[in-house]
C-alpha cells in the first residue's frame, strides 16, 4: 500500500493525477524559471541592502533606529524597484493596507477612481460605497468605477470621459478577487496606467496587488504604478510572515501613508518591529518558490476538475497572473465535499470538519477550510465559497508542492466520493 493510499487516496485518483502532472511538466517549468527569477532579484535585494545577522532582531517600545525594520523597508523598495517601502507589524491586513494608502494620499474634494469595475469586498466599506464609520465618503472623498467591458478589455472611452480635474487617485485590482472577470497582466496593468497618465500625469495609480505578487518577473511599479500595495499573510510573507502589509512607491506617497500610519510628525520613527523581524526576512526569500508551489496546484487542480467536466477559472490553459483558482460545482454537496477535503489534508486542524455558516457580511452562507500555521493565512493551503449558485469554490495556497498536490487530490476524492453517494 502507498503512502496515498494510507492517507485516504484511491488508485483511481492517484493515477489521473499522475498522468496530470505528466502533462503538466512543459508548464510547471516556465513556474520554476519566473520563481528563480524572483529568488535571485529577492536575494539581489538582501545583499544590495546588506542584510545583517543583527537585522533579525527588534525592537521594542517606540522603535526609534530599528535596523531591521528600516534595512527591510529597504530590501522592498529595491525589490519593487521603488523610491520607498513601508513594511510593518503595525498594518494589520490588506484591507488596513489599502485603507491607509487611500486615506493618506486623499484629502476632502479630491475623487477617487477605480477603472477596473467594482473593488474587493472589504473596500466597500473603505471607500464608503457601503456605508461605514470613518469611510472616505464621510471626509468628502467622492468614488466614481468604470466597469471593464465583456471579455475583461478596458472600457478606455469611459474612463477618459469619468476622469475630471478632481480625480486624484485611480485603483486598479491585480487580481479577480472573487469576481468572474480576468485577472490582470501586469503588462495590462501598465497600458492602463499609461492611458491614465496620457490624460493627467499627476493622478496617482495604485494597485491592489495582493495574490499577484511573484506570479510574474515584474511587478506593477515595473510599468508606472506610484504605489503598490498588499498583504504579508499572503504572497510576500512566504508563509512565515504572523501579520503586516506593505506599501512599496514614491517616496511622497509612502510618507504619506507613514504619517497617517502613526502621526504626523512622527512617520517611519517610530513603530518597534517586536520579535516577528526574522520570519518577515525568511518569508519574503522563501515566498518565489512557496508562490510557485501555489501557482502549480492552481494549474494541476485546473486540469484536473476540467478534465472531470468541471468549469474552471482560470481554465486548464490560461496564463496566469495570481495564485487563486475557481471551481463551479453547481451543487452544494460537492462544494462542501471539496472543502472538506482541503480541510482533512491540512497540517493543522485536520481533524475538524468544516461548516456552512451565516458570516457578517454576506447574504448567503459561506464555508471555509484552512488548517493554517497562521491564522486566515491565505498563501498556505486554503478554499472557501458562498452556498449559492454557481456553489464555486476559490481556492488558492500551499507552501509546498507536494503538499498542494495531495490536498487538491483529496478534494477531488471527496467530490468522487460525493458523486457516488
Ligand atoms: C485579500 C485581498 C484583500 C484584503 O486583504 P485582507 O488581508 O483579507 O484584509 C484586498 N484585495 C484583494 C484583491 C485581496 O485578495
Amino acid at each position: 500500500m502507498s503512502i496515498f493510499n494510507e492517507l485516504g487516496i484511491d488508485e483511481e485518483t492517484q493515477k489521473i493525477s499522475e498522468e496530470t502532472c505528466k502533462r503538466l511538466t512543459k508548464r510547471f517549468e516556465e513556474i520554476d524559471r519566473i520563481a528563480e527569477y524572483n529568488q535571485l532579484k529577492v536575494l539581489k535585494a538582501m545583499q544590495e541592502c546588506n542584510v545583517s545577522e543583527a537585522c533579525l532582531l527588534g525592537t521594542t517600545g517606540y522603535g526609534y533606529n530599528d535596523i531591521g525594520r528600516d534595512t527591510l523597508e529597504n530590501v522592498y523598495a529595491h525589490t519593487f524597484h521603488t523610491e520607498a517601502a513601508l513594511v510593518r507589524a503595525q498594518i494589520t491586513c490588506g484591507t488596513h493596507a489599502l485603507a491607509l494608502a487611500l486615506m493618506s494620499n486623499l484629502r476632502p474634494g479630491d475623487e477617487l477612481l477605480s477603472p477596473v469595475g467594482k473593488p474587493y469586498d472589504t473596500l466597500e466599506e473603505v471607500i464608503g460605497i457601503r456605508p461605514s464609520k470613518g469611510s472616505l465618503a464621510e471626509y468628502g472623498v467622492t468614488y466614481s468605477q468604470v466597469d471593464l467591458l465583456d471579455d475583461s478589455e478596458f472600457d478606455y472611452d469611459g474612463i477618459k470621459k469619468a476622469i475630471n480635474e478632481r480625480t486624484k487617485l485611480v485603483t486598479i485590482q491585480r487580481s479577480k478577487g472573487y469576481q468572474t472577470r480576468k485577472t490582470l497582466s501586469v503588462e495590462r496593468i501598465g497600458e492602463l496606467i499609461a492611458f491614465v497618465k496620457g490624460i493627467n500625469p499627476n493622478i496617482i495609480c495604485m494597485v491592489d496587488n495582493c495574490y499577484g505578487e511573484f506570479t510574474e518577473k515584474i511587478e506593477p511599479s515595473d510599468v508606472g504604478a506610484d504605489m503598490v500595495v498588499g498583504s504579508l499573510i499572503k504572497n510576500p510573507g512566504g508563509g512565515l510572515a504572523p501579520i503586516g502589509g506593505y506599501i512599496v512607491g514614491k517616496k511622497e506617497c509612502i510618507e504619506n501613508a507613514a504619517y497617517r500610519l502613526t502621526s504626523p510628525g512622527l512617520g517611519k520613527e517610530v513603530g518597534a518591529s517586536l520579535g516577528i523581524l526574522k520570519d518577515l526576512y525568511q518569508g519574503f526569500f522563501l515566498a518565489p518558490t512557496v508562490t510557485a508551489s501555489a501557482l502549480k496546484g492552481a494549474i494541476f487542480a485546473a486540469n484536473l476538475f476540467e478534465d472531470a467536466g468541471y468549469d474552471v477559472i482560470p481554465d486548464s490553459t490560461e496564463s496566469r497572473h495570481d495564485i487563486i483558482q475557481a471551481i463551479r460545482f453547481g451543487n452544494a454537496n460537492k462544494l462542501i465535499a471539496f472543502c472538506k477535503g482541503i480541510q482533512s489534508a491540512a497540517p493543522v486542524d485536520s481533524f475538524v470538519t468544516p461548516e456552512p455558516w451565516d458570516m457578517p457580511g454576506y447574504d448567503s452562507q459561506v464555508i471555509m477550510a484552512a488548517g493554517t500555521f497562521v491564522s486566515g493565512s491565505s498563501i498556505e493551503l486554503s478554499a472557501d465559497g458562498p452556498l449559492k449558485p454557481p456553489y464555486a469554490v476559490y481556492f488558492q495556497g500551499g507552501l509546498t508542492w507536494p503538499h498542494v498536490k495531495f490536498g487538491i487530490m483529496k478534494a477531488f476524492q471527496a467530490v468522487k466520493d460525493c458523486d457516488k453517494m
